[in-house]
């Protein structure tokens, strides 16, 4: 990967530049690559850098929605998952399969969903799913259904840039982009080269203030559209290109948390666990968890989050720092609900959530621009499919979904 931008013929004109390489810009920098599109990808960090939402090696794949426009959409994201997989030769998943459970998650009705779509599960009552894994506790029935598991979201990024710089895309890191402005048929993005920007100048012809790198210059690629994959800095970026157009964002710092298997044998299914009545263990929001066998970066142990509970907060204003309350609410967790575990917390984390009001994804296009949201906190399972969304949406073969347009998440009140 080059972070040189003088590598780029600057007279060229992309046919697409993608701003951002986490998981959703680098699924769609591949997935343009292969359909022939001339492409560039830009971000201002290298690959699995901390500071966005992709990084780490760990999250849930799975068919399991409350909504049956979700379901449907897993079996698309599955195919798109597999069409990555055996074109970089890399495998992404590891089938370990999921558990649904508590009041609030509602086992009987999902599993009415997914026999409407047909997929394969499991009806477990609370004993039966307590003899099956041991090492969980269960106050509800289970649903349990094995086509889900944990999804490499490092590898994920780094096979899909790979496959897409030997496919002709341009791929720039530690690069920021600082402006994107329309020119006469096309769109000029500007970067900083050499990493952090240095200054700050009135640009030549619009008088714009933009920001310059260490020699001075900041370079303009020409596109003829422009695909924000920015993540949480989306929030910023949208009311500058789109005015009130602008979906809302809200931005949390979330933080998972992993904890060692008392077993390294057990067999530990992803889990999703809701009991909003356990304000005891959980606080007022009540109990949302989801957990999931850790990655390459912990071997033998669970990773541990709380879908709710994040501090507000904007991409480049965030600590960073993991949320020690939060902390002790996932020690009391495991120590009531997962015994297979020791309550001993190690290599904790934290990561941004960038959620719109209804949760819903917003993939849409404003003119030559294309808005390609980070995904409510739900999203690393589709970034295959939304990359191929993104590109069949240039090459003009496919559209979004209606529930994804900007016009429904301008305002907090529309859904
Ligand atoms: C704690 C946590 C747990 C999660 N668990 C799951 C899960 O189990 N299952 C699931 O499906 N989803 C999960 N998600 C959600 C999923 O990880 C996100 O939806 C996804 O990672 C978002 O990817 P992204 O590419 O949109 O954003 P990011 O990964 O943040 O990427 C945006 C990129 O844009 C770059 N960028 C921004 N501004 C500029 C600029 N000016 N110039 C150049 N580059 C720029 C950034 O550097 C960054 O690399 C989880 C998220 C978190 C935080």
């Amino acid at each position: 990967m080059s972070n040189d931008p003088g590598l780029v013929n600057a007279g060229d004109v992309y046919d697409l530049i993608v701003v951002g390489a986490g998981l959703m810009g680098a699924c769609t920098a591949w997935a343009a690559g292969r359909r022939g599109l001339r492409t560039a990808v830009i971000d201002q960090f290298e690959p699995g850098h901390a500071h966005g939402s992709s990084h780490g090696t760990s999250r849930i794949f799975r068919r399991v929605y409350p909504d049956p426009f979700y379901v449907e959409l897993t079996a698309q994201a599955a195919d798109s998952w597999q069409r990555l997989e055996a074109d970089t030769g890399v495998a992404l998943r590891r089938f370990t399969g999921a558990v649904d459970h508590g009041p609030d998650r509602d086992p009987h009705r999902l599993a009415e969903l997914l026999a409407d779509a047909s997929v394969p599960h499991e009806l477990l009552d609370a004993e039966d799913a307590g003899k099956r894994w041991p090492h969980m506790r269960f106050t509800t029935d289970a649903l349990y259904h094995p086509d889900a598991g944990v999804l490499d979201a490092d590898l994920a990024v780094v096979s899909a840039l790979a496959r897409a710089t030997s496919d002709g895309v341009d791929v720039h890191t530690s690069t920021p982009v600082t402006a994107i402005s329309p020119g006469r048929d096309y769109l000029v993005v500007r970067v900083a080269p050499n990493g952090a920007a240095s200054g700050t100048t009135a640009h030549p012809d619009s008088g714009e203030p933009e920001i310059v790198g260490d020699a001075g210059e900041s370079i303009p690629l020409r596109a003829k559209r422009v695909v924000l994959a920015a993540g949480p800095w989306n929030q910023a970026w949208l009311p500058r290109l789109l005015g009130t157009a602008a979906p809302r964002f809200t931005v949390t710092q979330q933080q998972v948390v992993h904890f060692p298997q008392r077993e390294p044998a057990d067999d530990w299914p992803a889990i999703v666990h809701q009991d909003l009545s356990r304000t005891d263990i959980a606080g007022e929001e009540g109990l949302g968890i989801f957990a999931m066998r850790a990655g390459r970066a912990a071997r033998h142990a669970v990773k541990i989050g709380e879908h709710g509970h994040g501090a507000v907060t904007t991409a480049d204003s965030r600590d960073g720092v993991v949320d020690p309350v939060s902390v002790e609410r996932l020690v009391r967790y495991v120590d009531e609900f997962l015994p297979g575990l020791v309550p001993e917390p190690f290599l904790a984390l934290s990561c941004l959530y960038t959620r719109t009001p209804s949760e819903d994804f917003v993939v849409d296009s404003a003119g030559p621009l294309i808005v390609c949201s980070p995904c409510s906190g739900h999203g690393a399972k589709f970034a295959a499919y939304i990359g191929e969304l993104v590109a069949s949406m240039i090459t003009g073969d496919g559209s979004p979904p209606d529930r994804f347009t900007l016009s429904g998440h301008t305002s907090p009140l529309t859904r």
